[in-house]
């Protein structure tokens, strides 16, 4: 069998860029199938070969990598639909179909060619000069598939490539047809914009192309500051990308990316100015984690304990900072210990991302004082061990002790021995809780049964 065969994409990009990648496209003209049989045949262990015999493709797992096999084609799109009509076609029409300059490189892969490149449109250029630009004249590949905006921001924010000046002008122009995208292509670029090493790059330009506005509203919402009596407040739209790219060091968990991006959600909806304090923006942190089910549910984010976290790190992400600014005081750190639970290490990380002051002084100052905080927290959680807080007296020993049904006055009795552990006037243990307990109780007119 002689199929002309080419390594394509995203692959031969990666090689170029001296970048790891797990899979690889395979372009054949010809039957896709027939390969990649034939090449597990040659592989040790004979993978398994996927067939999608509805696309005419095929996939291979070798070691850890992913190689796709597919047949050259060529696509011509409908106005309604990011799903082409497919036709077999030439390598030509197969790189013409491609979003990219930079992703339509191909390698030889036969003895006659093997290794030779096949750029026609000087992606190579392109990927010397950082460049994101369309094959063909961008109107038609965005327009094809406006997943392609998504793509060309992600990319750039990926790989630190400047989009070229057509390719970003025909975003802005093309943006509306965003909405034939459904929801989950999105939020994946999105995200991989997030896991980039400077996020803010992917939301600027989302912002400038008009993209921000129809996919995510709430954070343009951010953008601006308002003068009254000749104040103004910060502009959060920009201090939010700043606290999002200083937080990108120190983690690579998602979802506190994300708490670092909507952490100040609900200043907008919270904005009010007076003559004595002038803007404030009262319990933005409690809004912004009612506005949170609603941003996930749209953007297709998971409703779950991802979500449940994101909404922690927002109620609290003030927190660290007022305990820093005042004498801190142990029964305020317990508090914030019994609150943050095991989260309390990523809660210090977006605090500290979040001061953004152009002020010097100021950050030094505050960065010192959550030195502070965070010994403070590791001697007291030693002491009180308080992050996973399980009262040392529970509903149940409270019930048979005095002979109680279960009812408000349990509840009464376990939160005051909570508080008091919380405030220190107890410690975290049982006999102490268990004498606070007998004092509580008499107090409510309760006696022990025996
Ligand atoms: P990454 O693995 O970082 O997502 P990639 O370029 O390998 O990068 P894939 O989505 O795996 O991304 O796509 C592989 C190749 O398929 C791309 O390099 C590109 O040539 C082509 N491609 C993927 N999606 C599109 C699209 N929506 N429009 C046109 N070509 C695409």
């Amino acid at each position: 069998m002689q199929l002309e065969t080419y390594v394509i994409g995203g692959f031969v990009r990666d090689l170029y860029l001296k970048r790891k990648s797990k899979d690889i496209d395979i372009v054949t003209i010809g039957s896709a199938i027939e390969l990649a049989k034939k090449v597990s045949e040659k592989l040790k262990n004979k993978p398994q070969v996927n067939v999608f015999k509805n696309f005419g493709t095929a996939m291979l797992k070798y070691k850890d990598i992913e190689i796709e096999f597919v047949g050259a084609r060529k696509e011509s799109y409908q106005r309604g639909s990011r799903k082409p009509i497919v036709e077999n076609g030439t390598l030509e029409d197969d790189q013409n179909r491609r979003d990219f300059t930079i992703n339509a490189l191909a390698l030889g892969l036969n003895k006659s060619n093997f290794g030779e490149l096949v750029d026609p449109f000087n992606g190579i250029n392109d990927l010397k000069n950082k460049i994101i630009r369309t094959p063909l004249e961008p109107d038609i590949t965005f327009s094809d598939d406006p997943l392609r905006m998504m793509r060309a921001i992600r990319f750039s924010s990926q790989l630190g490539f400047e989009i070229q000046t057509d390719t970003l002008q025909s975003v802005t122009k093309n943006r509306e047809r965003i909405n034939i995208v459904s929801g989950e292509r999105i939020i994946d670029e999105i995200n991989k914009i997030m896991m980039a090493e400077k996020p803010s790059a992917g939301f600027k330009l989302m912002e400038e192309t008009g993209l921000l506005k129809i996919i995510f509203p709430e954070l343009l919402q951010l953008k601006g500051v308002e003068f009254i009596n000749g104040v103004g407040h910060k502009d959060n739209f920009y201090h939010t990308l700043e606290v999002l790219d200083r937080i990108v060091p120190n983690t690579e968990n998602l979802w506190l990316r994300w708490s670092a991006l909507l952490h100040d959600i609900a200043k907008p909806a919270t904005k009010k100015y007076s003559e004595g304090q002038g803007w404030t923006f009262h319990a933005h942190n409690f809004v912004g984690v009612k506005m949170i089910p609603g941003i996930f549910k749209r953007l297709k984010l998971p409703l779950n304990e991802k979500m449940k976290y994101v909404q922690k790190m927002v109620q609290l992400h003030m927190r660290p900072i007022v305990l820093s600014e005042e004498v801190i005081t142990d029964s305020a750190v317990r508090r914030l210990l019994f609150e943050a639970g095991d989260d309390i290490d990523d809660l210090m990380t977006l605090c500290e991302a979040d001061i953004t002051s152009k002020n010097p002084d100021k950050v030094k100052r505050y960065m010192k004082n959550f030195l502070v905080v965070r010994e403070k927290l590791k001697e007291i959680e030693e002491k009180d061990a308080i992050r996973n807080f399980e009262p040392p007296v529970n509903g149940e020993l409270i019930m048979e002790t005095f002979a109680l049904a279960p009812g408000r006055e349990v509840g009464i009795i376990k939160d005051a021995i909570k508080e008091a552990i919380l405030d220190g006037i107890i410690h975290n243990g049982f006999e102490e809780a268990f004498a606070f307990m007998l004092q509580k109780a008499s107090e409510l007119g309760l006696t022990p049964k025996n």
